[in-house]
């Protein structure tokens, strides 16, 4: 293994109270995701935008999206009841960093809880812009989706990239996506922040190249890796993705590089509760009946 990147004891609380960051946490604790997101800024060739953004979230689930202070709310619902929840993210349905009401949300529940671990997942594009505003705002967890860090591999997995009003395709899109990723993952590292990178598994496209990923993420102090497999649809429907034996062999091989998560279960982008025991079907109807 790489150097190991020492980490403060408030640093410390943040990864052994969030369930996603150790498997330990998991059992104890729980999180909830708001669904505040709905606007995405690039598209990848896995992903079928009417659903939840696949990058954090399970594909085919349709979250309902809510407003900021709706979330706020469904924030202190949850909290009233289950007292084990110590993390509130927002990861979907589309690209957090390109909502404002992502912004607001945290704003708002960070003021009203300031214990609570504020964890937010991204396609990295506007990491390096938002960085800053994050950690104004106290988010301390991130999630980014790093698919390649060749753009040559890149230009394969993203039909295109909308940057400052621009539309990007191809190598072009695929160099500006991993610029931005590249450079997001080491601003937040360097603001202490405990980073997640997820990567999507791809068989063809990317399977040889996650262990360049592994080392170039390690050498940058990201604190652990969540390797997913494909789920087959929109231009990579034909692609078999590989089967639980073959993820857990990759796993086993990017483990002597760099800390794995194995225990992710590809939540809804609203999900909420412990991993796996998700309780969100009871607030949904709560808010609906409020309405
Ligand atoms: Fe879909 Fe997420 Fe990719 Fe956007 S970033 S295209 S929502 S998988
Ligand atoms: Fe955690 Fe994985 Fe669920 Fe995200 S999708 S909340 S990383 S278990």
């Amino acid at each position: 293994r790489g150097q190991e990147v020492p980490y403060d004891p408030e640093q410390l609380r943040r990864i052994s109270e969030h369930p996603c960051f150790s498997e330990k946490a998991c059992h104890s604790f729980g999180r909830m995701h708001l669904a505040v997101a709905p606007k995405c800024n690039i598209q990848c060739k896995y992903c079928i935008r009417d659903f939840d953004c696949v990058n954090e979230s399970r594909p085919g689930v349709t979250s309902q999206v809510l407003k900021p202070k709706e979330a706020l709310e469904r924030v202190d619902q949850v909290l009233e009841k289950y007292h084990y929840i110590k993390v509130v993210a927002v990861a979907g349905p589309g690209e957090p960093l390109f909502n404002e009401e992502t912004f607001e949300t945290l704003r708002m529940v960070g003021e009203k809880y300031p214990n609570i671990i504020l964890c937010l997942s991204t396609n990295g594009l506007l990491l390096p812009d938002k960085i800053q505003e994050l950690d104004r705002l106290g988010v301390c967890n991130i999630t980014v989706t790093l698919n390649a860090i060749d753009p040559q591999i890149g230009q394969h997995i993203y039909d295109y990239v909308n940057y400052e009003g621009k539309r990007y395709e191809g190598l072009e899109a695929a160099t500006l996506l991993c610029n931005q990723q590249l450079k997001g993952i080491e601003e937040a590292v360097r603001l202490k922040k405990i980073v997640k990178i997820n990567t999507v598994i791809i068989p063809g496209i990317n399977d040889l190249h996650i262990i360049d990923i592994a080392h170039k993420i390690k050498s940058m102090g990201v604190f652990i890796h969540n390797v997913m497999p494909l789920i087959p649809q929109y231009k990579f429907a034909h692609i078999k993705p590989p089967s639980p034996e073959e993820k857990r062999k990759i796993q086993d091989e990017l483990g002597k590089i760099i800390k794995q998560m194995r225990h992710c279960r590809q939540c809804r982008s609203d999900a909420i509760g412990k991993l796996g025991c998700d309780v969100q079907q009871e607030f949904e109807s709560r808010t609906k009946e409020q309405a």
